[in-house]
């Protein structure tokens, strides 16, 4: 098979797009499909400062790597979420992006900052992706504002966007699907602008082209997506695409230009401010703070009942991570002067 531009020999098939590439001129077909996606979407000029939300994943390094190259003022955002083996490699996979490009990367460190996603959902019994979604939105939005950003770019690509359109279709989530857009225009003069620059293009294609560009990234998917509906979706879609190339870019374009207009969002503009992080809020207390609140609440209630059954703690708990104690279950309460 030969290359459609230059004729040379192909090393990609893009069935949905009836194309095929070379090396070269499929990193070139991706970085102008960002550039024009940017343009047609008016997405950030390049004047403006761009915060690069990364996971240390494929789509996010892909992302920051095309911005890189087209000459943005960027800089990165990790999350460390204290998630066991996997965030040490996504974290590592970032920092090492980084270095490697001389960009600037913030790492901020949930354990450290807040409270690690384990440990939320542990004390507040919640699943931990909806822990983690509270806390990634409150960081990302900080981050950007307090940074003096213009602009957050995440790297959602189109099969993120097929399978949330599917998901909120198939439960005519009306609020969701007036807010599935590629550009989410500020509600707070403390918000700024998000987009989402890989919405047109595929996963398998976000994955070649950090392949083709030598990109390291972490290959694992986070232990805590295992069983994810999303994941369902996405596998629908997948078998759809086979059979039928095309549909999945079909599916989100046309709902963006023929249905997503019709569905209209309600004001979602938070009316007040956080009286503890100063954050946008819908109520006195922000989801974020809320949460926090929560887990410290539930940390001291069964730091209580400890003690109450004779626990002994040698060593206090790091409360934000839950590590670091030692416990004496079969001890009563020491005698400290024996
Ligand atoms: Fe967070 Fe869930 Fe995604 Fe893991 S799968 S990074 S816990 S939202």
């Amino acid at each position: 098979m030969k290359c459609t531009r230059c004729h040379e020999r192909a090393e990609i098939n893009l069935r949905s797009h009836h194309t095929a590439f070379c090396r070269s001129c499929f990193i070139l077909y991706f970085q102008r499909q960002i550039d024009r996606t940017i343009t047609k979407e008016k997405m950030f000029t390049p004047h403006e400062r761009i915060l690069v939300a990364v996971s240390g994943g494929k789509d996010s390094l892909a992302l920051w790597d095309v911005l890189i190259a087209q000459g943005y003022h960027t800089e990165g955002l990790y999350l460390d979420l204290g998630i066991g083996p996997y965030s040490a490699q996504s974290r590592e996979k970032a920092e090492r992006f980084a270095r490697t490009h001389t960009v600037p990367l913030q790492v901020v460190t949930l354990a450290e900052e807040a409270v690690s996603v384990p440990t939320a959902a542990q004390f507040t019994h919640r699943v931990p992706c909806a822990a983690c979604g509270t806390m990634k939105r409150h960081f990302f939005d900080q981050a950007a504002i307090e940074g003096g950003f213009d602009v957050l770019a995440t790297g959602h690509n189109l099969d993120d966007e097929a399978a949330r359109l599917l998901g909120n279709a198939l439960h005519w989530q009306t609020e969701y699907l007036a807010r599935e857009k590629p550009v989410l225009t500020p509600t707070h003069p403390r918000f700024v602008r998000k987009v989402r620059p890989l919405y047109r293009l595929s996963e398998l294609e976000t994955a070649v082209y950090a392949f083709f560009r030598g990109i390291d990234y972490v290959i694992e998917e986070c232990p805590n997506s295992v069983g994810a509906t999303q994941l369902f979706y996405k596998d629908i879609l997948n078998r759809i695409e086979a059979k039928m190339p095309g549909t999945k870019l079909t599916f989100v374009q046309e709902f963006l230009r023929s249905a997503q207009p019709l569905f209209v969002a309600p004001d979602g503009s938070p009316p007040r401010e956080c009286e503890v992080c100063g954050m946008p809020a819908f109520a006195a207390v922000c989801s974020f703070c809320s949460l926090l609140r929560e887990v410290e609440r539930k940390q001291d209630n069964a730091e209580r009942k400890q003690a109450a059954a004779g626990v002994w703690q040698e060593e206090p708990q790091n409360r934000r991570t839950g590590e670091g104690g030692r416990e004496f279950p079969d001890s009563p309460i020491p005698d400290l002067k024996r």
